[in-house]
Formats: C-alpha cells, structure tokens, sequence
C-alpha cells in the first residue's frame, strides 16, 4: 500500500460538524471546548463583526473584507464561504499542522463549506448534525416571531434545502443532547465505540 493510502485506525482525520442553521453547532462546539480540550478546534476567519464575548483567535480571526480577499487569492483558506452576508473561511496551514501532527482536529463549518472539504480532502469525516424533528427546527428558525412572514418563509425554504444535504455525509449525529452529541463525536473521531 503505497504511503498515505488507506487511514490506519490511530491515524486521526479531519472531521467536519456541519448541519443546517439553528441546529446548535456553536452550542456542541462549545460544549466541546469545555470537556475536550485535547480536540483541536479550527478558528475560522470572518467578516462579521464580533458578538460580545467573543474573543480574536479564539471563536474567530475577525478581518476585513480586503485582508479575506488577500486570504482567497494567497491560497491560504481551505475553504470559505458567504452565509448571511458575511465570509467565513478556514485558515489551511493549522489544520495541516494538526492532522500531521496526529492531532484530532475539527472545523465546524456551514454546508457549502463541508462540501468544499469533500472534494478537497476525501479522507474528512463528515458529520451531519440534525435537529431531533423538523418541527423542532422550524421551532427555532421562527425564532422569537418578531421577524416579517416573508423573512421566516426564507429561513423554512433554506432550511428544507439543508436538511436534504443529510444524505452527503458520512453519519448523523441528531441533537437531542449536548453532552451525548459530544461523546459520540469524540469517539467517531477516535476511531473508539461509543
Ligand atoms: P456565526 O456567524 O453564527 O458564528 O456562523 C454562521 C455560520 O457560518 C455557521 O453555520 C457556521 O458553521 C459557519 N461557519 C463558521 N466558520 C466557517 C468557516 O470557516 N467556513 C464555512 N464555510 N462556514 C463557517
């Protein structure tokens, strides 16, 4: 077998959490940091401005849109995105780093950006995080309802469009518990029964 080939099972591989909006992927994340701080989590680079409480480098590098156009044309994201008017994109230096390393590392990400990571490492686990119903999902994509009908009807129309992105990923995780979600992602990640 030539070198590289095949995924030697203490060999880790990338692994991407990916799901539609308002599923809770900042929230496992999160959970993650706090109990799993052997996990290495990716910090993506955004456009946004930052919410408070989130720090640069550690939620996010928080750049302008000229240091993000710099970032796409040096080569220096794995892949990036536009989600809500803003872009968010993966610095791909660190996550090599980590994966030669022997580091477990994951990016959590939207689904266009899961979708770039496919095609571009075909080794990536992808996990797909789903809410534990539609209903559920809808639930939270209406939100508080302060938003106007038609904006809501955009939000049900993306999200049936995510959900049907299920099927590209390699398993699925459902949300019906943080810390559950958590210890089986870790364990996807190290190749170890749940
Ligand atoms: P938020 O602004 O709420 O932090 O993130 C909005 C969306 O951007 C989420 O779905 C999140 O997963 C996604 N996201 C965060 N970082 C990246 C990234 O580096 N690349 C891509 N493609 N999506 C990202």
């Amino acid at each position: 077998r030539a070198h590289g080939g095949g995924s030697s099972p203490r060999k880790p591989r990338l692994t991407v959490l990916s799901g539609p909006s308002g599923v809770g992927k900042s929230t496992v994340v999160a959970e993650l940091r706090r109990s799993h701080p052997e996990v290495w989590l990716s910090v993506s680079v955004t456009t946004r401005k930052p919410r408070p409480g989130e720090r640069h480098g550690v939620e996010y590098y928080f750049v302008d849109d000229a240091e993000f156009d710099r970032m796409i044309a040096s080569g220096e994201l794995l892949e990036w995105a536009e989600f809500a008017g803003h872009r968010y994109g993966t610095p791909r230096t660190p996550v090599l780093q980590r994966l030669a390393a022997g580091v477990p590392a994951l990016l959590e990400i939207d689904l266009q950006g899961a979708r770039q990571v496919r095609a571009a490492m075909p080794d990536a686990l992808l996990v797909f995080l789903a809410p534990p119903s539609w209903e559920e999902l809808e639930r939270r994509l209406r939100g508080r309802g302060t938003e106007p009908a038609d904006v809501i009807e955009r939000r049900l129309q993306a999200g049936r469009i995510e959900m049907a992105a299920e099927k590209e990923f390699d398993v699925t995780l459902v949300n019906t518990d943080v810390k559950d979600v958590c210890r089986r992602l870790i364990a996807l990640m190290t190749n170890s029964p749940s």
